[in-house]
């Protein structure tokens, strides 16, 4: 079937609106009409090229729409169906049996690899020659798109598209970092650098853990002001001297938690220095492979740890409705992150999120 997608077609070049062939679903997939999708970091680091899949490739993996057809073996969606579509696992290595899907030894091929797992092209250019795209399963910058039906969640009717969009990607990132992965006890200190999608939604979620103080860090005002009205106790400015004197005065010797959203060797660097003794700092920024980061091995002794952690260490289907269960309560609002744009209109949101003029864009179809 045709569709219109946002290709990239060249490292670091504007996405172009072409028409594209989808490939039938395999019995194990679904098409979903796409609504709405949000435009992650991951995008425009891949669009950057410090990831792969390559050129020409359709990117996007924050994709919400409704379900168009279903394979045949599919059993848990139906046509008409409202989906949120999150990233691909394999179900069957050991973190998978776990229950860890964000850890899944086939994580990187199957969300970075451009292709199914057999290697088959998902996307064609409307002569038969294949592209990449099953970026994360998904490749949602795009009016139609395949994915493996365990990666599809379905909806509440009630609840926007617009607003489903980023809790496949950005929202559960920051959210489930704290949620699911540091999982805080009540009054917890936390430390979070980086005011964007995933460091507020990380905010949001310590004020659902009850943790105090909440410290956000970031270079934006308008981001530290919007931190304050979500959760944060505390704003400071991360060029600010003395910053990491300043975080141990508030916490009283250290915080107990920091989770570091910026993907710099340098503020990993701050967040580790500013932890108490016996404190953790998850890592979800992702950095240019190979990037390195010297830390104090003496400081570490304390029962200090530094945590990566993918996808907020969610497991989707699970965690997704968990956080549009806090939202209908009041208590998550993590739409006042997002701002609608045509999806005609692809490039200029790319452009006002690197700029830090909004927060979460999420493209219209
Ligand atoms: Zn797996
Ligand atoms: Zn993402």
């Amino acid at each position: 079937m045709y569709a219109t997608a946002a290709v990239m077609a060249g490292k670091g070049a504007p996405f172009q609106l072409r028409e594209v062939v989808l490939d039938e679903p395999r019995p194990d997939e679904v098409v979903v009409r796409v609504v709405a999708s949000g435009i992650c970091h991951t995008d425009l680091i891949v669009r950057d090229q410090w990831y792969p899949p390559e050129p020409p490739v359709v990117l996007g993996h924050e994709g919400a729409g409704i379900v168009e057809r279903v394979g045949s073996d599919v059993t848990s969606v139906r046509p008409g169906d409202r989906v949120a579509m999150s990233f691909d696992f394999c179900r069957t290595c050991r973190n998978c049996l776990r229950g860890r899907p964000a850890y899944c030894t086939d994580f990187f091929p199957r969300n970075f690899g451009g292709r199914r797992p057999d290697g088959s092209a998902t996307v064609r250019t409307g002569d038969g020659s294949p592209i990449n795209a099953s970026f994360f399963g998904q490749s949602s910058f795009s009016t139609y798109a395949l994915a493996p039906e365990h990666t599809v969640v379905p909806l509440p009717s009630d609840l926007p598209l617009e607003v489903a969009a980023p809790l496949g990607c950005g929202v559960q990132t920051g959210a489930g970092a704290v949620l699911n992965s540091l999982a805080p006890p009540p009054g917890s200190s936390i430390v979070v650098f980086g005011a964007g999608t995933v460091g507020l939604s990380a905010i949001m979620a310590a004020d659902v853990a009850h943790c105090g103080p909440i410290i956000a860090v970031d270079l934006v005002p308008e981001r530290l002001a919007l931190a304050a009205e979500l959760g944060a106790t505390h704003g400071l400015h991360g060029t600010a001297d003395g910053l990491v004197e300043q975080i141990l005065e508030i916490t009283g010797g250290g915080t107990d938690f920091a989770v570091e959203t910026t993907a710099s060797p340098a503020v990993l660097r701050t967040a580790v220095d500013s932890l108490n003794f016996g404190g953790t700092c998850g890592v979800i920024g992702a950095a240019p492979m190979g990037t390195e980061v010297s830390l104090d091995m003496s400081a570490l002794l304390f029962d200090k740890s530094v945590r990566g952690i993918i996808e907020g260490g969610s497991v989707p289907r699970l965690f997704i409705p968990q956080l549009i269960d806090l939202y209908g309560r009041g208590r998550f609002p993590f739409d006042r992150l997002i701002r609608t744009y045509p999806f005609a209109e692809i490039n200029r949101a790319a452009e006002d999120s690197e700029k830090g003029v909004t927060v979460k864009p999420v493209v219209l179809m």
